[in-house]
């Protein structure tokens, strides 16, 4: 049984390249426009096992005949995949195909009788279980166990030290931190939530989410995105995004590449349709291509600068591409924002579609001495892989041959669908077939704020591989 949920939720989030005509040469402005693209944006449904609160794990057996209603049995396949650690269940594999209870709190059993955990319960998905604990425990204390779950997520960037990098980080996410369907994001003194999942949209749940970031990070403003399709799927009840508390949607945030050094401000917008700022899951990695930047510089799928104006505290010369005007224009502001302390003059923001740009360029000779490339996510489903692949070779191929000896590419892949194995043989074959030698620098993934748990390989969802060309 696939991943069908998780599919479902991951085409929501990725695009593949729009097809837009572009002006080479353009000066450091902006030019014309012909489709807005969507930026990527990461959900996931994901989950671990542990509680702190809950009463002791039981492994005795059930008596079939004590099995209350809040009881799912699950097949073989299941059980095995939740020992691993992952916490799915696909409707496919629950037993005699129950009903289930609409965010629900249900005790899962193994064919056999064992008690594998709790896990709350979807009417709709696919992925009709996910796993919340691996004790026993019941609806009345989600509230609490989520408040928990968050408490915890917070002390976890705590104690990496997050907040001294940055004040714009991801507090929650979602199945990694052990909440299934909970993305909270903070952008400074704003935090914007996402519910997706029936049992994160209860209302006493809810209440619990936004109680406990009040009194844990007093933010300003409190807003609530909406994925309206992601709340169709899950048969939610359409809501308006927006300001749930406090008065403030905008702000500035920062970043800081290294200890020390002044930080790089963003403007973040709630307000505006299109989330802005930076992408969180690249925060480290625009710290690291910032370390190897040198020479003039290539940002390739721009967005609103984020690798861009790193790019630019190193580097003589930056030009950014996106294919979204209205990203390039939050670029430019993003540029203002931070000029005294770049080293670039200035950054040229440069609408175009990437691919074309890119062949043109290498088919002229256009030489450059850093180039990043930071794609939308290509392979929506497994199925898509071969052609996303074929994409991002594409892709890095010409931006080989675009590279001065001794040149860095920072490349990268925001789909779980392609792993790092078949990301690092893409890139291999792409210097192989532009006739040059690569060493690899660095192989990275997202920020520590967005963790990766083991046995749940869907969370390492970003490669970002730093190459040194000869
Ligand atoms: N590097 C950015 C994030 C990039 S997200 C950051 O760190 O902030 C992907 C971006 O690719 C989006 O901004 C989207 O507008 C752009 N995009 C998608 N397809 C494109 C294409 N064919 N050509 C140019 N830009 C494209």
């Amino acid at each position: 049984m696939p991943p069908c949920g998780f599919t479902i939720f991951f085409l929501l989030c990725t695009h593949g390249p729009p097809h837009m005509g572009y002006k080479s040469g353009a000066p450091s402005a902006l030019v014309r426009t012909r489709s807005i693209a969507v930026p990527r944006q990461n959900h996931f449904f994901l989950c671990g096992l542990q509680s702190t609160r809950m009463a002791p794990r039981t492994s005795a057996l059930i008596n079939p005949a004590q099995l209350a209603s809040n009881t799912v049995r699950v097949s073989w396949r299941a059980a095995v995949r939740l020992r691993a650690g992952h916490p799915w269940v696909y409707r496919s594999d629950l037993e005699g195909s129950p009903s289930l209870p609409r965010a629900g709190v249900v005790r899962v059993l193994e064919e056999g009788g064992r008690f594998l955990g709790c896990a709350i319960s979807s009417s709709s998905s696919q992925i009709a279980l996910r796993m919340i604990s691996d004790r026993d425990c019941d609806e009345t204390e989600l509230p609490s166990l989520v408040s928990t779950r968050i408490k915890a997520a917070i002390e976890y960037r705590n104690a990496l030290r997050i907040p001294e990098q940055s004040n714009a980080y991801r507090l929650v996410f979602s199945e990694a931190d052990q909440l299934p369907g909970l993305i909270v994001d903070r952008y400074n003194d704003v935090l914007a939530f996402q519910v997706l999942t029936q049992a994160m949209d209860r209302k006493e749940v809810r209440e619990a989410i936004i109680q406990t970031l009040e009194t844990e990070i007093h933010p300003a403003g409190i807003v609530e995105r909406v994925e309206e399709r992601i709340r169709e799927l899950e048969e939610l009840p359409a809501i308006e995004a927006g300001l749930i508390r406090g008065d403030k949607m905008q702000t500035i945030i920062e970043m800081r590449a290294e200890p020390g050094k002044s930080p790089l401000c963003f403007e973040y917008d709630a307000a505006a349709g299109q989330k802005t700022g930076a992408f969180l899951d690249q925060r480290e990695n625009y710290a690291a291509a910032q370390r190897y930047a040198h020479g003039s510089a290539l940002d390739v799928f721009c967005y609103q600068g984020g690798f861009a104006l790193h790019l630019a505290r190193a580097c003589e010369q930056v030009i950014g591409v996106d294919g979204s005007r209205s990203a390039l224009e939050a670029g430019e502001r993003n540029f203002e924002l931070n000029r005294s302390s770049l080293t670039a003059p200035e950054i040229e923001w440069l609408e175009a579609n990437a691919f074309d740009l890119l062949r043109d360029w290498s088919d002229t000779g256009r030489k450059f001495q850093t180039i990043v490339l930071d794609p939308p996510a290509f392979a929506k489903t497994k199925k898509a892989l071969p052609t996303a692949l074929r994409g991002y070779k594409e892709l890095n191929l010409r931006a080989l041959k675009m590279l001065e000896p001794g040149g860095i590419l920072v490349t990268c892949t925001c789909s779980h669908h392609v792993s790092q194995e078949e990301f690092l043989g893409m890139l291999a074959e792409s210097a192989r077939d532009a006739h040059r030698r690569i060493r690899l620098l660095e192989v990275r993934g997202q920020s520590q704020d967005h963790p990766v748990v083991a046995g749940i390989p869907e969370t390492a969802y970003l490669k970002c591989v730093i190459a040194f060309a000869e």
